[in-house]
């Protein structure tokens, strides 16, 4: 059953050891190309450039007003209307009263609007500075959510976080689609109870589980369709193997808020796998995972970053996931380091918030499972 639940996790691990070494050879690279030229040019050469893509011309224009009247945000970097105040339309001028109800621009929070006719003239006028800065707000949350580990990383029984990665430390249940720690697993086994240790259901066969899975993806159920979706992917459990079909439902599981759909969305578009290969996609489908703390789409991230020479960016993405007890993580920010490329400060910080999640995973019931090869 549990290798159903993989999410290429075995896959991504077969290519660490390439992407690390991609990573040492861009660093190596950068750092004799740096000796030439700009530092900035090499480090920092995203900017503003790296979120630029976050706005689309369409999505704007379709997002037109907000319904907000929060104030706007003040960036003195950033005074896209010379000639107006923060309470006039930007377009018009046109104060603020009973009869004129001034919006936000929704993008960027910087201008106000008497309507979406003044915002569709001002938008040319308007683009750049908007741009900019809704790239730096996306960054922002980019970097400030999804710090901790959500509640599906927890073992229902013992309510530790699982150890990552999950999949070698927990068993996933048909039956209640519950992913149990393999201390708990053990513990009940020791009491000589052979069911399903969260819900007690007696074990079947393959046909029982899918007729399992199926019946609660039925219900609509994120985690069944999830798991179904795994198990079309693999081929698993008497499925034929469809890698179009699990696309199909991890988008559905997604949409009903599995985090770890996502992240197997993310992955069936890096490889192409059921879809058309869009690592821009799978980018963007890691980033939704990792602001809602999926680890190892933290992790993706960062390689994505290292791949484009941005290590300042792909450092604060490991950092984030060392701290959540992600290995790979923690070696890359380690690597970083080693280069020149992540400060002592990062990769101490680093090490310590990646201790401390350790710590946290371990019980006496998971030693002993550990112990014991389980
Ligand atoms: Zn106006
Ligand atoms: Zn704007
Ligand atoms: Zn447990
Ligand atoms: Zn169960």
């Amino acid at each position: 059953m549990d290798s159903t639940t993989s999410s290429g996790g075995s896959y991504d691990e077969l290519l660490l050891g390439a992407v690390i070494a991609l990573f040492v050879i861009v660093v190596t690279t950068a750092l004799v190309y740096r000796s030439n030229t700009h530092v900035g040019d090499i480090i920092d050469s995203d900017g503003s450039k790296g979120g630029s893509a976050a706005v689309e011309d369409t999505a704007h224009n379709e997002g037109v007003v907000a319904d907000t009247e929060d104030e706007p945000v003040e960036d003195g970097s950033c005074v896209p209307v010379a000639d107006h105040g923060n309470e006039a339309c930007a377009n018009c001028g046109k104060h603020g009263s009973d009869s004129v109800k001034l919006k936000n621009c929704n993008a960027c929070l910087l201008v106000k609007y008497c309507g979406v006719d003044c915002q569709k003239a001002h938008w040319k006028q308007h683009k750049k500075a908007c741009k900019k800065r809704a790239a730096k707000l996306k960054d922002e949350q980019l970097y400030n959510q999804g710090l901790e580990r959500p509640e599906g990383d927890f073992c229902p029984i013992c309510t530790l976080p699982i150890p990552l990665p999950m999949d070698e430390h927990s068993l996933f249940r048909a039956c209640c689609m519950k992913r149990v720690c393999k201390g708990c697993h053990l513990a009940a086994k020791k009491r000589g109870m052979r069911d399903c240790a969260f819900c007690r259901t007696t074990a079947g066969n393959d046909a029982d589980d899918l007729a399992m899975i199926q019946a609660r993806a039925a219900k609509k159920d994120p985690e069944a369709i999830l798991c179904l979706g795994q198990t079309y992917n693999h081929g698993n459990l008497g499925l034929q193997k469809d890698a179009r079909k699990a696309v199909e439902l991890y988008t559905e599981a997604s949409e009903l808020g599995s985090i770890q759909a996502l992240s197997s969305l993310g992955y069936a578009y890096l490889y192409g796998d059921g879809v058309q290969q869009d690592k821009a996609k799978a980018v963007e489908f890691f980033a939704k995972a990792a602001l809602q703390g999926h680890a190892e789409s933290r992790y993706k991230l960062g390689c994505d970053e290292g791949r484009k020479g941005n290590f300042d960016r792909a450092t604060r993405h490991f950092l984030i996931s060392a701290k959540m007890g992600h290995m790979d993580s923690l070696e890359m920010v380690k690597n970083a380091f080693m280069s020149g490329f992540a400060t002592k400060e990062q990769y101490t910080q680093a090490l310590k918030g990646y201790q401390v999640a350790v710590e946290e995973t371990k019980s006496h019931d998971r030693d002993e499972a550990r112990r014991l090869g389980y």
